[in-house]
């Protein structure tokens, strides 16, 4: 299959993500706003089954942003593309911010989806202790960030989506009266990850009560994406001015 674009078309901007759940939820993101502003999108995005395939690159870093910018360098390095990527994790403030940048692997397991995410949510719960409900506060944090094409690529922009919240615990009435050892599974059949047991202020429901398309609208990559959508624009537009300038 020839992926190539044809001369006159937009331009390729990667999503540096091997799920293409992600790509779909960030291009419909970009879709809407497009349509706000009135405006066809510059670009065309695409996810990491349209380049040639990489190893991924090791997420050492100490912060959402470092992570996000050193996937999205490393494979505008690779591809000549401009590219995307994003980091997101939950930060829980009587843990001093804990799980972070470990928010995937906090409880040290590795296998299907599920089993690690309940695993997860399982670590939390007892890292929390008998903290009580109103003291768990927390926020799903999303750090994305542009590169722009290599060899020598550059960091162009850097945005962050939060959606705040807190965590169940002692006092919420569905906490005390579920059995402990079903508390890590939570409330709520959408999501993933800590959703379950993520409660937003003033509605009373988790994020795994929520649609999916209500969640995009809230959530911290549906937001950290709005503001890159303004900033990705420009950029492109700009990059194109420039070439045509340059004969090409
Ligand atoms: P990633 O950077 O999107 O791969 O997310 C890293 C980890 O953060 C996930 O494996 C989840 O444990 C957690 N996480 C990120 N976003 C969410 C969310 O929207 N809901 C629940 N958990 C999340």
């Amino acid at each position: 299959m020839d992926t190539t674009p044809a001369p006159d078309s937009p331009p390729r901007v990667l999503m540096a993500t091997g799920n293409p759940h992600k790509v779909e939820e960030i291009r419909a993101i970009f879709r809407a706003r497009a349509r706000e502003e009135g405006a066809e999108p510059a670009f065309n995005l695409v996810g990491l089954d349209a380049v040639p395939s990489a190893p991924e690159p090791h997420e050492t870093g100490a912060t959402f942003e470092q992570n996000a910018e050193l996937k999205a360098r490393y494979w505008a390095d690779r591809t000549g593309l401009w590219c995307m990527a994003d980091d997101s994790g939950l930060e829980v403030d009587p843990l001093g911010g804990e799980p972070g940048v470990l928010s995937a692997r906090y409880a040290g397991f590795s296998g299907p989806r599920q089993q690690v995410d309940l695993a997860n949510n399982r670590r939390l719960l007892q890292r929390l202790g008998e903290i009580p409900g109103r003291q768990r506060t927390a926020r799903f944090v999303c750090a994305m960030v542009l590169a722009a094409p290599g060899p020598a690529s550059r960091t162009v922009h850097i945005v962050r989506g939060t959606v705040e919240g807190r965590i169940l615990g002692p006092g919420d009435p569905w906490y005390d009266q579920c059995a402990p050892a079903m508390r890590p599974r939570g409330r709520g059949e959408h999501g993933f990850g800590y959703d379950p047991l993520f409660l937003l202020p003033g509605r009373e429901v988790t994020t795994a009560e929520l649609s999916p398309m209500e969640k995009n609208r809230i959530s911290h990559r549906g937001r950290a994406s709005r503001v890159m959508y303004f900033h990705l624009q420009r950029a492109i537009e700009q990059w194109q001015r420039d070439r045509a300038e340059q004969g090409g």
